[in-house]
């Protein structure tokens, strides 16, 4: 057991973004607008049970997730480098449609983090009877607050969503469903840590750092990346008008099964022509589950000899925000193409 002498209330930055957790219904329009702080946390009296210290800062003005974008992921994470040494955990009350993406570009940004950053949100307002932002909320305050009994770390050391039942790895996550509670699922990883009548945390696949160093936040994030997806009325002019995008350094290829596309010999031709331009094309399955196995079928190997990257089980989500974060750092495409090949933050599994 560690000497816990110098405990002091756990301390929690919560970074409102938006999303339907803060959510009220225009009275015009009958439509879901967010709405500030104040309204949220006045919805959730029983917070003071919790003996924290909360603090909370918010977008101004707070913003549906759809349209968020790399200035907003930019805010947060320069956030959380401002305020890194105050506190011991920060919650990020995010709507769901893009949190996937977020969670995953931070968790690029966010390099050395070894404390707890919590997204959640909830499918219903804060303010109706049947909400799940309160519980939501409540225990993604409680996993920010949560250290190791061993040895006093940080529980979770790196950016998780929690949504309902389960903590998800962020940048292994992805928003399953528009209507369910458990809205999130990480397909290829198991989850982190399980919400039932306790916070049941799976020590093996929490992400840990053994050598703790200073946060480092990088906020370059390059947006020249697109996503192509396969299907079988891709036609050839379709796809090189696609790989033609002027300024483009990056393609995330959604591909069949285990990373198969068709074998046509234009197919191969347009993805050799553009790789030879210096792009990069990452290969990522359009399923849910599974990895690229490119060396499986012939259809995929004709993909890899035409010089695209396995993505092996990595998700769009991430595929897409490591690309950028690559690129954002400067890096030449030969030297993205290396960083491709290995997890930088427990991403995908080789
Ligand atoms: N459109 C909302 C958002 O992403 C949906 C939600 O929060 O669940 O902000």
């Amino acid at each position: 057991m560690y000497d816990n002498s110098s405990y002091h209330k756990p301390r929690i930055l919560i970074i409102y973004t938006g999303g339907t957790i803060g959510m009220i219904e225009d009275p015009s329009t009958r439509t879901l607008r967010p709405f500030d702080f104040s309204h949220l946390i006045d919805n959730v009296p029983k917070i003071k049970k919790l003996d924290y210290e909360i603090s909370h800062i918010q977008f101004n003005p707070p913003i549906d997730s759809s349209n968020m974008n790399p200035a907003h992921w930019q805010q947060i994470a320069e956030a959380i480098g401002k305020h890194y040494d105050k506190f011991d955990g920060f919650v990020v009350l995010h709507g769901t449609d893009t949190m996937a993406y977020t969670a995953s570009a931070l968790s690029f940004m966010l390099e050395h983090l070894h404390k707890p950053v919590i997204i959640t949100g909830s499918q219903l307002p804060i303010g109706e009877v049947r909400t799940d932002g309160e519980e939501n909320l409540i225990t993604a305050l409680q996993i920010a607050a949560q250290t190791d009994p061993v040895n006093g770390e940080p529980m979770v050391q790196e950016v998780a969503i929690l949504f309902e039942n389960y903590l998800w790895r962020g940048n292994r996550s992805t928003k399953m469903s528009a209507d369910n509670f458990n809205a999130f699922k990480s397909n290829n990883y198991p989850s982190l840590a399980k919400i039932g009548l306790s916070i049941q945390f799976n020590p093996d696949a929490l992400w840990r750092v053994h050598d703790p160093q200073p946060l480092k936040v990088h906020t370059g994030l390059c947006t020249d990346i697109i996503i192509i997806y396969v299907t079988p009325c891709l036609t050839e002019a379709s796809l090189r008008q696609q790989l033609d995008t002027p300024g483009v350094k990056a393609v995330v290829l959604k591909t069949y099964g285990a990373g198969n596309a068709p074998a046509d010999q234009w197919f191969s031709a347009a993805i050799r022509d553009a790789v030879d331009r210096g792009i990069v094309i990452l290969n990522v399955t359009q399923c849910v589950n599974g990895a690229v196995l490119p060396k499986r079928y012939y259809t995929g190997d004709l993909l890899s000899r035409a010089g695209t990257i396995s993505g092996h089980d990595i998700t769009t989500e991430a595929a897409l925000t490591k690309l950028m974060f690559l690129f954002g750092s400067g890096l030449t495409p030969r030297q993205v193409i290396r960083c491709l090949h290995h997890p930088i933050c427990g991403e995908m599994t080789i």
